[in-house]
């Protein structure tokens, strides 16, 4: 905490000398991701002190995870208590609906993913995704999205893993594709492929899993982008139905076109019909990139969709332990870089969100006002 807290000042005190005019005018969004509970059950604050703290560090959007008070750790948090005190405080809610990540269910929607070589997906430190065809499983996510809309009134829907499996964390500058453990290729995926697209597959699934890495990749990533736009679509059905206008955010990588789309099934080009603003998951120490990198990506999002941008930032090092160990992830983040993504962000993007905001909970101000 030290360290971050001791960046974020260096970049406060150093406003009125470093920044450029107009800087904090440049963004529409100051946000944080808030996807625990701590703030509450350890720290014991209430929904009005959250919201003065949030507005003393400059905040003016919040991603809230949705589903927390699911958790036996939420104890007395009540989301939509903490709502109304946002939205009191003129603090833009964005709800966070996790799409394809939902350990739980997947046993019960035939859910598990499979990859090429055929193998059931195991869980990864705290990952394991959802294959994103079963029609049950996409029906308990609509059906989850349209009680968040209900229950919340959220001022904008955040769709949270909406691509297909991968724990894309983990996707550093030494992994190649070759290396990439690619879903889905499970039974139902492959039956539908072929219904989709009138691919010609061999009978054995081994050698349809074959066939469509070595000779139809290309028509295997169209479909897989459309298996996520159609989801998408039908999200953006029912939201209009419900609530006209409301925003959809979608949680965005930050890999090149062809990656997102090939192994991920993300096209945030072509979502662009559907999604209203794209928050950007520019984690740079996680991917072991510098902060460069975090301005490149941005740059290429918001110009491959042209659609409001929110470029989320790491406030702290992560990634570093247990099984990410020996990695060679960098352990601190400087405030050279703090200050280098900050001040290339604005006027290139549309907001800047930090994640996450438990760990920012004693900082006294994230933004500049
Ligand atoms: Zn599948």
């Amino acid at each position: 905490m030290q360290e971050f807290a001791g960046v974020i000042r260096n970049l406060t005190s150093r406003r009125n000398e470093g920044f450029p005019i107009g800087w904090e005018r440049a963004l529409m969004y100051k946000a944080v991701k808030i996807y625990s509970t701590d703030w509450r059950t350890r720290e014991h604050m209430s929904y009005a002190e959250a919201v003065r703290r949030l507005k003393r560090q400059g905040i003016n959007t919040v991603m809230v995870l949705a589903g927390m008070e699911a958790g036996s750790a939420a104890g007395s948090y009540e989301p939509r208590a903490f709502r109304d005190a946002l939205g009191e405080a003129g603090i833009t809610y964005w709800s966070v609906c996790n799409q394809f990540y939902d350990p739980q269910a997947l046993e019960r929607f035939g859910s598990i993913p499979v990859d090429q070589d055929g193998l059931a997906a195991v869980q990864q430190d705290w990952y394991l995704g959802a294959c994103p065809t079963a029609p049950a499983y996409l029906e308990a996510k609509r059906n989850e999205t349209a009680t968040v809309m209900e229950t919340l009134d959220p001022d904008g829907i955040f769709l949270g893993f909406h691509r297909f499996p991968g724990f894309w964390e983990t996707w550093l500058p030494d992994v190649t594709e070759e290396d990439w453990q690619e879903f889905c290729f499970c039974s139902r995926c492959l039956r539908l492929f072929r219904r989709d697209t009138g691919a010609e597959l061999p009978q054995a699934e081994s050698m349809q899993r074959l066939v469509i890495r070595e000779n139809l990749a290309d028509c295997w990533t169209q479909w897989k982008c459309s298996v996520i736009h159609s989801h998408t679509e039908n999200l953006r059905r029912i939201t209009d139905e419900q609530r006209p206008g409301l925003p959809l955010i979608l949680n965005t990588l930050p890999f090149s076109s062809p990656i997102s789309r090939r192994y991920f099934g993300q096209d945030a080009e072509k979502l662009s019909d559907l999604i209203d603003i794209f928050e950007l998951m520019a984690y740079h120490q996680i991917l072991d990139q510098d902060a460069q990198w975090v301005i490149a990506v941005s740059g290429a999002l918001k110009a491959a969709v042209k659609k409001p941008v929110v470029t989320t930032v790491q406030a702290r090092p992560a990634y570093l332990d247990g099984f990410h160990a020996g990695r060679g992830r960098r352990r601190q983040i400087s405030s050279e870089e703090w200050n280098h993504m900050i001040n290339g962000l604005p006027g290139l993007v549309d907001g800047i969100a930090v994640f996450e905001w438990g760990q920012l909970l004693d900082v006294g101000r994230i933004f500049p006002s």
